[in-house]
């Protein structure tokens, strides 16, 4: 076996992501960081033990030689142990591209085709036996077949190398990477916790699983205030008993996650909810609350400090708007506010020229130091978002054209009012139909197809796919089309009606009418 080559050399302490959240580490060093649940009890791991474990995987990674810059993916969801390898991939310059078990194997194999990771470490399942695949775990991490030692040309890892990718849904059928570096997710943590949500001895539910960039969200929250993350097993969230059981039993004090995790409880059981006592801060992400939900849960637990927490995984997030309490009746849309400390977002016309009036509707561009480096191999795609700033081009500073509507209230702060292209969120997730329409396209049998969003019978969003079958010989049913989706992509981008039909509407341009296929959905319901 060659020498394993020394690792990298860092330096400016506190610019990494894992030296930004193991900083309590010296300060708190026995203050919990992450509190699990696990068979109805709390299990507790300390600053210093997280450390300890970050470092302990960071020698066996070193075992690989692998040079700044080379991915680690990780299928997991999170725990201490997820926590630990991404802090000490982190320290290593290698950036980590979290999956979450649940994502089929052929999504997971097509993210693993374009990240090109030198490890795929698995926290339980079958890792295959494919070069670089294994496990990690509490006995540390284990690779049958270790990737080819390649030379190392980098020395040193710095703030502007990437932390994560991040694979988000894509219009061009495939997931897409989003790169962001130890700066950006740095300063981005810097300019949340100057708000001031979290403090040490808090403990923060994190709901969202580990390959949304809202669950690092609320890693870099608790750790970076001295708090705890306390992940709600994804399993549980599903069950309103259970999940307000977790929040208990690990005293959670805030959780953030898409606002859907509170209607079961919501609807079912109340005065359970009520009677969380310790809970003094709900975050919440991905789309709007419902209003009556919203005030629906103020009434229950008044005083508890409601956030609105909006952005993009491309800078993380972009605001965080505290909610009136209580939400005055003639509140129609949330506040997103202008923008968290560091940012500033930017409301443009469509001719690009800022929009100052009151109400007028206009498309938001972040600037921030918070901002993704681009999206992985695709050049095109990121100058696409990451543009010049509208107001002084030439100062080659970029800014990010969000997609994203809003207008002004009389207070001067923003309102989301929708997307310029038809990205949706379901149940809080990002999903581009024209990803769910190529996946429906690429069936053998398949000669068309249309995906629509629609309200679904409890009140969310759900998607609808129309379809068009070819002249081959008939056989395939409806059911098989969402089974053809479900092997690809995760459950909330399967549509979860698929319809075959003669052909599909289309409108006087000639594109397929997507409204009148909405407007069919609504009529069969009726
Ligand atoms: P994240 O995982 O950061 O929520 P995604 O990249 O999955 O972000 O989706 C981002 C999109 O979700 C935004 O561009 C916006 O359209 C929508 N969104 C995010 N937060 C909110 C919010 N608080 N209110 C309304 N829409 C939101």
């Amino acid at each position: 076996m060659p020498a394993t080559p020394a690792p990298a050399v860092t330096h400016r302490p506190d610019e990494r992501f894992d030296e930004f959240l193991l900083a309590a580490a010296e300060t708190h060093p026995d203050h919990p960081a992450v509190v699990e649940y696990a068979d109805g009890a709390e299990r507790v791991t300390t600053f210093r033990g997280l450390r300890e474990a970050a470092e302990r995987y960071a020698a066996e990674l070193d075992r690989y030689g692998l040079d700044v810059g080379e991915r680690v993916m990780i299928v997991s969801d999170t725990s201490a142990e997820a926590v630990a390898l991404v802090l000490a991939c982190s320290s290593r310059g290698l950036p980590f591209v979290p999956v979450s078990p649940e994502t089929p194997a052929e999504r997971r194999e097509t993210i693993e085709r374009s990240a090109e990771p030198a490890l795929c470490l698995f926290a339980d399942g079958e890792p295959g036996t494919a070069v670089g695949h294994g496990r990690f775990g509490p006995d540390g991490i284990e690779v049958p077949l270790p990737p080819v030692r390649r030379e190392r040309r980098r020395r040193a890892v710095t703030p502007g190398d990437t932390a994560y990718i991040i694979f988000t849904s894509g219009t061009t059928g495939r997931p897409k990477g989003v790169v962001m570096s130890h700066r950006s997710v740095v300063a981005f943590y810097r300019g949340m916790i100057a708000e001031g949500f979290v403090s040490v001895g808090d403990r923060v539910g994190s709901t969202s699983p580990l390959q949304f960039d809202f669950s690092l969200l609320d890693i870099g929250m608790a750790l970076g205030s001295g708090a705890a993350v306390a992940p709600v097993p994804r399993a549980l969230l599903r069950w309103p008993t259970r999940f307000l059981k977790v929040l208990r039993v690990t005293r959670a004090t805030h959780v953030n996650g898409v606002p859907s995790i509170w209607r079961q409880s919501l609807r079912h059981i109340p005065d359970q909810l009520a009677a969380l006592t310790e809970l003094r801060g709900v975050l919440f992400c991905g789309e709007e609350f419902p209003l009556g939900e919203l005030r629906h849960l103020q009434r229950l637990r008044p005083g508890v400090r409601l956030i609105n927490c909006y952005g993009a995984t491309e800078s993380m997030a972009a605001s965080f708007a505290e909610v009136p309490d209580p939400l005055p009746d003639e509140v129609t849309h949330l506040s997103i506010g202008n923008g968290h400390r560091g940012t500033d977002i930017l409301l443009l016309d469509p001719e690009g020229a800022p929009v100052r009036e009151e109400g007028v509707v206009g498309e938001m561009y972040l600037r921030s130091p918070a901002l993704m480096t681009g999206y992985w191999g695709d050049a095109g795609a990121t100058d696409a978002v990451l543009v010049a700033d509208p107001l002084e081009p030439r100062s080659g500073q970029r800014l990010l054209r969000t997609g994203d509507l809003a207008f002004r209230g009389a207070d001067g702060a923003l309102r989301f009012c929708g997307r310029r292209d038809s990205q949706v969120q379901i149940r809080g997730n990002r999903v581009e139909p024209a990803e769910v329409q190529r996946r429906l396209l690429a069936h053998p049998d398949v000669r068309e197809a249309a995906v629509v969003v629609y309200e679904g019978p409890a009140g969310d969003a759900e998607l609808s796919a129309f379809v068009v079958l070819g002249d081959g010989p008939a056989g395939t049913a409806e059911s098989d089309l969402r089974a053809f989706c479900l092997r690809s992509m995760p459950a909330y981008m399967a549509p979860s009606v698929v319809r075959i039909v003669g052909s599909l509407p289309v409108n006087h341009h000639g594109k397929t009418d997507h409204r009148r296929l909405r407007a069919q959905l609504v009529t069969d319901a009726a």
